[in-house]
Parts: structure tokens; C-alpha cells; sequence
């Protein structure tokens, strides 16, 4: 059986669908996503694999990525972060029935939505639908969105933060864990999750390494606005980004 389509398949008669990419290893499960979402006006695309995935994104950036938790060659976890790491998508994840621990580490490491399995199609959809609608409103975001938007400027590409235009010399962590924080404004992240958002070397793995990290991006934080504190701790639970930041840098 042909597991995935042409990824790259032109559709010349109707450009504008935005792209779904499905990362599921059943067959009946993708076909019943792919049916839902061209029904609804999307364009669906099925790879099978995590590096069926890499490989896709790579050609053509999807809208949304709809990731399924348990993938052959790859947790979906890590494909999320190997994903994350290359562009800044939506991302709904597919869990196993009633899998508590999956869904919470899901939307912890800043995934955009999950639905478990079995789901109904039309209620999949209509998360796809809100989640893309919550991510492609630039012009009318929250109040903190607003705020953390003119404070920071992430450039994935050069691997650099500016803090109020200011660019910030981040090692390899810091830029991710700052990354991380900048893309979801008071979200509290546990240090377990940024330890898997954030570090790959698993000998790095000790939550004091999430917190000497963060010490050292609040020093260059504070060398830009000595005044604020950008990256709140929340005792017990993690990190998370101000909501509350000022627009533009306070005098003095
Ligand atoms: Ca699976």
C-alpha cells in the first residue's frame, strides 16, 4: 500500500487551502483525517513517519502539523522539537485514549491543542480550525502578545533573540529556553518540560541546569532593562514569560 501521497502535488486549481500535514502511522486513522479536512476546505497531506514528516516540511511549510503521539521511527514528542526547532507551527497532537501523562507533557512542551483517539473527525477539525485561527491573528492579539511582540524579536534562522532591539549573545540553550518562553507569554512551563523542549544531551538532564540557565538569561535580560523582570518564577512549578512587559524600554 502507498502510505503517502505526492507531498509536493500541485493543486492548480485551488491554491489557497491552507496545508494540514498529518503524521500518522495508521492508515485508517490518516484516511479519516484526510476525508474531514478536504470536506472542510483544507488540504490535507499524509506522511507516515517522523522523518516522512522532516523531509515534507522541509519541501512545503504547512499551516498546522497534526502529530500523533506514538509514530514508528520517532516519539512525537521529539519529532515536535525537531519540528519547532526548523519552523514555528501549529501543532495539534494525536494521544492514545485517556492518556493523561501524554496530553499533559503535550501541551506543556507548547503544543497548540490535542485531541485523544478515538476522536470524532468533525470535532478534530474544528480544533484544526480554531488553533489556526488563534495562530494567524497577528493583528488582534492579547494584550500580552502585544507586549512580548514589541519586547522580543526571535530570528530562527540566525538563532537570535533581540530584547527591545537589543541582541541578546545567547549560547545554544539559552536561545531555546528563552525561545520557548517568548513564543507562549505566561504560559508556567515545568523545568521537566524544558528540560525536553529544550536540552537533548541527556547527561545535561538536572533541573539545576534549567535554573543556572535561567540565571544567566535574566543577567542579559537585566543588562538590557535593569528594571524589569522579564521571566517570572512560579515556586514550585517552573518558568514563565511576563505578560506585563511595557511596549518600549523605560527610561532611566
Ligand atoms: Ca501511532
Amino acid at each position: 500500500m502507498a502510505l503517502a501521497p505526492p507531498y509536493d502535488r500541485p493543486h492548480p486549481t485551488r491554491p489557497m487551502k491552507p496545508l494540514i500535514l498529518i503524521v500518522e502511522d495508521e492508515p485508517g486513522i490518516a484516511d479519516t483525517l484526510q476525508y474531514a479536512l478536504r470536506t472542510d476546505g483544507f488540504e490535507p497531506a499524509w506522511v507516515p513517519s517522523a522523518a516522512a514528516a522532516l523531509a515534507a516540511v522541509a519541501q512545503r511549510e504547512p499551516a498546522l502539523v497534526i502529530l500523533d503521539v506514538g509514530l514508528p521511527d520517532l516519539n512525537g514528542f521529539e519529532l515536535f522539537k525537531q519540528l519547532r526547532a526548523r519552523i514555528d507551527v501549529p501543532v495539534v497532537f494525536l494521544t492514545a485514549r485517556g492518556d493523561e501523562i501524554d496530553r499533559v507533557v503535550g501541551l506543556e512542551l507548547g503544543a497548540d491543542d490535542y485531541i485523544a483517539k478515538p476522536f470524532s473527525p468533525r470535532e478534530l477539525v474544528a480544533r484544526v480550525r480554531n488553533v489556526l485561527r488563534r495562530s494567524a491573528r497577528p493583528a488582534a492579539p492579547t494584550a500580552a502578545a502585544t507586549a512580548t511582540a514589541a519586547a522580543f524579536e526571535v530570528d530562527d534562522g540566525k538563532r537570535q533573540i533581540r530584547f527591545y532591539g537589543n541582541a541578546l549573545e545567547l549560547s545554544r540553550y539559552e536561545f531555546g529556553l528563552l525561545r520557548a518562553l517568548v513564543r507562549r507569554p505566561g504560559h508556567v512551563y515545568t523545568r521537566d518540560a524544558l528540560l525536553q523542549l529544550v536540552w537533548d544531551d541527556a547527561t545535561e538532564s538536572l533541573d539545576r541546569t534549567v535554573d543556572a540557565h535561567v540565571k544567566t538569561v535574566r543577567a542579559k535580560l537585566k543588562a538590557v532593562a535593569p528594571m524589569l523582570e522579564p521571566i517570572r518564577t512560579h515556586r514550585g512549578v517552573g518558568y514563565a514569560l511576563a505578560e506585563d512587559l511595557p511596549q518600549r524600554l523605560p527610561a532611566g
